[in-house]
C-alpha cells in the first residue's frame, strides 16, 4: 500500500483497513487543524487506490472494515466512489463496514440520489466534523461552513440511510464565546442528531495557524475547569436521544461515555464532581491528539 503524509483515522477506525481515495483536505483552511496543511488535495487515480486494496487483500485473510482516507472522500464522484465499493463488495465480502470523512460541502454537491446510491452500495458512515454550533465562532475558525448547512447536511445523510458520526471541539470558542459555543453547539447536535457524538477538546499544536491569534491576543485559551463547565452547558442544551457521547479522546480532561439522553445526567454529574475539584482532570503531558 501506497500512503502519503501522515494519515488520520477516527478513533474508532483504530482496526480498519485504510486505503486513501483523497490526499488532502478539501478544506484545508481551518485555523485550528494542521492535519493536511503540507497536502496539495487531490483524488487519487482509481487505479492506484484499487491497486491498494488489491495489495490489502492479498496480504489479509479477513478484513472486517475498511475507512477511505483522507479529509474529505466524499467529495470524490459517485462513479469513483462506486467503483471502489463495487470492489469491496466483490473481493472483500467479508468486509462489514465502509466508512469517510465527509464536509458539508462534499454533502450538499450530492443529490439525495446519489448519496442513497453510495449507501446501497455499501458505504455505512460518514464521520463529519461540526466543531461549533455558533456560526461566529466557525467563522473567525474559517470552517467554510455555517451551522445551518451543517444541519442541512446533517439531514441528507440520514435520509439516505447513512450513519452519522459528529465531532466538535470543546474550547474552540476560546474565553470571549465559551458560552455560546457550548449552548450553539448543543443545540446543533440536538438537530443533527447524530448517531455518535465525539468531542474533542482543543490543543494548539506548533506551527497552527490559531496559535499566532492567541499571540496576538485575538484568540484566548479557556482553562481545564472552564472546559468542563463548558462541556458542562453543551450537555445540559443537547436532545439526542439513543445517540452515543464520547468524550474519551486522549486530548480531553475527563473521560465521558455513555448514551443520551438516558445518560446525560450521570455525565453532568461526573463534570460537577471535576469541577468541583473531587477528580482528577488528566495531565496536560498526557495529552495527546
Ligand atoms: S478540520 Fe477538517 S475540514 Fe478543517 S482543515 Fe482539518 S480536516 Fe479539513
Amino acid at each position: 500500500m501506497e500512503y502519503e503524509g501522515m494519515v488520520y483515522r477516527p478513533p474508532s477506525e483504530a482496526y480498519s483497513l485504510i486505503i486513501q481515495a483523497t490526499i488532502g483536505c478539501s478544506q484545508n483552511d481551518c485555523i485550528f487543524c494542521n492535519m493536511y496543511k503540507e497536502k496539495r488535495f487531490r483524488m487519487r487515480p482509481i487505479q492506484d487506490v484499487l491497486a491498494d486494496f488489491r495489495e490489502a487483500r492479498e496480504c489479509y485473510n479477513s478484513i472486517g472494515k475498511i475507512f477511505l482516507a483522507d479529509g474529505d472522500a466524499l467529495i470524490c464522484k459517485n462513479e469513483y466512489l462506486n467503483e471502489i465499493l463495487k470492489y469491496i463488495r466483490e473481493e472483500i465480502p467479508e468486509c462489514r463496514q465502509v466508512t469517510c470523512y465527509a464536509s458539508p460541502k462534499s454533502v450538499m454537491i450530492k443529490t439525495k440520489e446519489e448519496l442513497r446510491e453510495l449507501r446501497e452500495n455499501g458505504l455505512d458512515m460518514v464521520y463529519m466534523g461540526l466543531e461549533s454550533g455558533n456560526a461566529q465562532v466557525l467563522k473567525f475558525m474559517k470552517k467554510g461552513a455555517t451551522p445551518d448547512e451543517m444541519i442541512q447536511s446533517a439531514s441528507k445523510i440520514k435520509q439516505a440511510g447513512i450513519r452519522l458520526s459528529v465531532t466538535a471541539i470543546s474550547g474552540l470558542g476560546g474565553r470571549k464565546l465559551w458560552m455560546e459555543h457550548a449552548v450553539d453547539t448543543g443545540k446543533v447536535f440536538s438537530a443533527m442528531k447524530p448517531d455518535y457524538i465525539g468531542l474533542l477538546t482543543l490543543m494548539i499544536e506548533p506551527g497552527l495557524p490559531l496559535e499566532e491569534k492567541i499571540r496576538s491576543g485575538e484568540f484566548e485559551l479557556i482553562t481545564p475547569y472552564d472546559n468542563l463547565k463548558e462541556t458542562k452547558l453543551m450537555l445540559e442544551h443537547m436532545d439526542c436521544p439513543g445517540c452515543i457521547f464520547r468524550s474519551n479522546h486522549a486530548s480531553n480532561y475527563v473521560n465521558l461515555r455513555g448514551t443520551l439522553n438516558e445518560d446525560r445526567d450521570k455525565m453532568i454529574a461526573k463534570l460537577e464532581k471535576a469541577i468541583q475539584g473531587n477528580l482528577h482532570l488528566k495531565e496536560e503531558w498526557m495529552r495527546g491528539f
